[in-house]
């Protein structure tokens, strides 16, 4: 069977359905995609040496015979390998320690190369745990794995970066030539892109280090141009296809609505109520992402743009991803809008009690409004708050609750702090809003990182802190919602007896994923009114809930967590006028977590805390383990500004020149 880029890796041979499996945990399914798995970094294995000049301290590839191998046992016991290779201008000795199986691998007379750094042994020069390659096996494109910048990969268990350099270079040699180049040239020549095959051989196996930097710039750009490109075609599609309902805006009552709010809006939050504004009158239904940090007041920006969309006798829905959610969002437009006549229905259990509430004009819920029983009246503008938590079904879902041939308008809201960039490249088929202001009068929430032995202190100061001024506390335990099982919650309950202790003066609160719908919104409900001074929580409360009265976020295991959702965590309290204080407990020690952790005392801003996570833990830890429909990438980084900012201008010549796609 002849391979092609599409054909499954186990039909590459030495590779078969066992090593398939593990190259499967690699993301590898595809010939090509093992092409396209390219390596983090180069050893530097290109200075080839004769034995008589290389000195103490290099790294170098030296090539000779084998005179002599054998198994041998240190005075401290350990086994070890030694070799002796002459070529024809001196002799080097050769260590490796415990690998016992190189003498059935290696022989006295083979031709090999042997690629590492030149030491000192006691009085004698050695290399010792040299890359080995024994000349005879080499392929067509010479040696693999010394002499050269050699590729290493990311690696799994039983799947080794020299086994992959093998049966990469085995697919550059097969298959190489069926990969179509697909750039338009002129966008290959404006950006200097070295051509696909050219980019893939180069990228595994440079000449220079700047011949793989290159191969991987041409790839990493690919990656950013389909998925911007692909964004950007489904935003044309969008435009051509959809229609919305007509909507007038009611400047006069608007502007007296806005008038009557218990606050003034901020600069920013008038922005974005115009921005909505806008999109609703068009006749194109509007497709907006709107980022706000937690506490940047989304909601009433929601609201607003409800109170249009009733004006114009169409119904809005608001889906949240939590029963709490669900609820604290129906008491907040409540209070907005019930004195102007407006009446909301919360729809959260599957079962309606009373069909007539599908017909109020804004309507409250959680997934249940997605159930096939409830049809609406007259959508004409979807709010979904936390989008990360929906998958993209369920938004197609609930827009095809739309009357006949429109589609309701869509904003989507989101406390996720993704950065500018990454959102400008991901969600390019969005129209993008963002409060970077928070509503005044909020001061910034003190924060620190407390070290292991000071636990007890922390916790004797929490008391004095709930004593003196009658707030609140969050405890948060570091489990995840998605993934709550019965022996986590065990855990939790265990720590709850553990603080019970500690705090004995305070009523104590449970609020975690396993919980009934009634428990949950019970224990909240205690904590709001203030029965309970603490809760501890699993990060369920990470999202919407607002408690002014809470002063203290506490975080268990802090490591656990992205920047980005302690910051949301972090917002769970300084919602009210006194002193709010976050503390972060970790047992981790490493340099770099500490690094991280210690930036929340310093940064107060959601989308500077996902730069310092994307440049630390990098991208695939952005968005934590959440479903957010963002596609991962594979070469390219979220932090590689410049390339972002070249492909998006690549995009938008092309777009002009070719609106439909017709070239490429
Ligand atoms: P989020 O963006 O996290 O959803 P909310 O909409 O829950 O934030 O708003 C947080 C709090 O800020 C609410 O209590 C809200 O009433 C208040 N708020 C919103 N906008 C303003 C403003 N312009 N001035 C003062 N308070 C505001
Ligand atoms: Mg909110």
């Amino acid at each position: 069977m002849q391979l092609t880029l599409q054909s499954p890796v186990q039909y590459v041979p030495r590779i078969g359905p066992r090593m398939a499996k593990l190259l499967e945990k690699l993301g590898a399914i595809t010939v090509e995609d093992l092409l396209y798995y390219v390596p983090f970094r180069y050893d530097d294995f290109s200075l080839i040496l004769p034995i008589a000049r290389v000195r103490p301290g290099e790294t170098v590839t030296i090539s000779g015979t084998v005179i002599s191998i054998k198994n041998a046992i240190t005075k401290t016991g350990k086994k070890l390998q030694e070799a002796r290779v002459a070529d024809q201008t001196d002799t080097m000795n050769v260590i490796w320690f415990n690998q016992p199986f190189l003498t059935r691998i290696i022989h006295e007379g083979d031709t090999i190369r042997l690629a590492g750094k030149v030491d000192w042994f006691g009085h004698k020069v050695i290399m010792s745990s040299p890359v080995y390659e024994i000349t005879k096996t080499e392929g067509s494109r010479g040696s693999l794995h010394t002499g050269r910048f050699v590729p290493i990969y990311p690696e799994t268990e039983g799947v080794t970066s020299k086994w992959l350099r093998g049966r990469i270079a085995y697919l550059l040699d097969t298959v190489l030539q069926q990969a179509r180049e697909h750039l338009p040239i002129d966008i290959q020549q404006t950006n200097r892109l070295v051509s696909l095959r050219e980019a893939l051989a180069s990228v595994h196996f440079p000449k220079t280090l700047d011949e793989g930097a290159q191969a991987k710039k041409r790839l990493a750009f690919d990656e950013l141009f389909w998925l911007c490109l692909r964004s950007r075609h489904q935003r044309t599609l969008w435009e051509q296809t959809k229609h919305a309902p007509p909507i007038t805006i009611p400047k006069e009552d608007l502007a007296a609505f806005i008038q009557q709010l218990p606050f003034e809006l901020t600069n920013d939050q008038k922005t974005v109520v115009n921005e909505i504004c806008n999109d609703m009158t068009r006749a194109t239904p509007m497709n907006r992402l709107f980022i706000g940090d937690v506490g940047s007041g989304k909601t009433v920006v929601a609201a607003i743009a409800m109170y249009v969309a009733c004006r114009n006798g169409l119904q809005s829905v608001l889906m949240a991803p939590t029963q709490i959610l669900a609820e604290q969002h129906y008491q907040t437009i409540t209070k907005l809008l019930s004195q102007l006549g407006i009446n909301a229905g919360l729809v959260t259990g599957i079962r309606i009690k009373n069909a007539g509430i599908l017909h109020s004009p804004i309507l409250i819920g959680t997934h249940a409004l997605l159930s096939k029983s409830t049809t609406f009246k007259n959508v004409g503008l979807i709010v979904i708050d936390e989008q990360h938590r929906f998958g993209v079904e369920q938004r197609k879902l609930l827009q095809e609750k739309g009357k006949g041939e429109q589609t309701p308008h869509l904003l989507t809201m989101t406390a996720t702090p993704i950065p500018r960039t990454v959102a400008r490249t991901m969600f390019g088929n969005l129209d993008l809003s963002i409060l970077t202001q928070m509503p005044t009068g909020r001061t910034k929430i003190k924060t620190w990182l407390v070290p292991k032995e000071k636990r007890e202190n922390a916790y004797a100061w929490i008391k004095k802190q709930l004593r003196e001024t009658g707030g609140q506390a969050f405890i948060i335990c570091p489990l995840i919602e998605e993934s709550e099982t019965l022996a986590t919650v065990k855990a939790v309950k265990s720590e709850y007896e553990r603080l019970k202790g500690i705090f004995s003066e305070f009523s104590l609160g449970l609020l975690h994923g396993r919980l009934k719908p009634k428990e949950k919104a019970g224990a909240l409900e205690r904590f709001r009114t203030q029965k309970d001074a603490i809760l501890l929580a699993t990060p369920v409360v990470e999202v919407g809930i607002d408690i002014p009265n809470a002063i203290i976020m506490l975080v268990e295991a802090a490591e656990r967590f992205g920047l980005a959702q302690l910051h949301q965590l972090r917002g769970r309290v300084g919602r009210g006028s006194i002193a709010s204080f976050c503390l972060m407990f970790t047992e981790a020690e490493d340099e770099i977590t500490i690094k991280r952790l210690k930036s929340m005392e310093t940064i107060h801003n959601g989308p500077q805390l996902a730069e310092v996570d994307l440049s630390l833990r990098g991208p695939g830890e952005l968005f934590g383990s959440k479903q957010h429909g963002i596609p991962p990438l594979r070469i390219a980084s979220f932090s590689d500004k410049t390339l972002i900012h070249d492909t998006q201008k690549a995009v938008d010549t092309l777009m002009q020149s070719d609106p439909l796609l017709a070239t490429v």
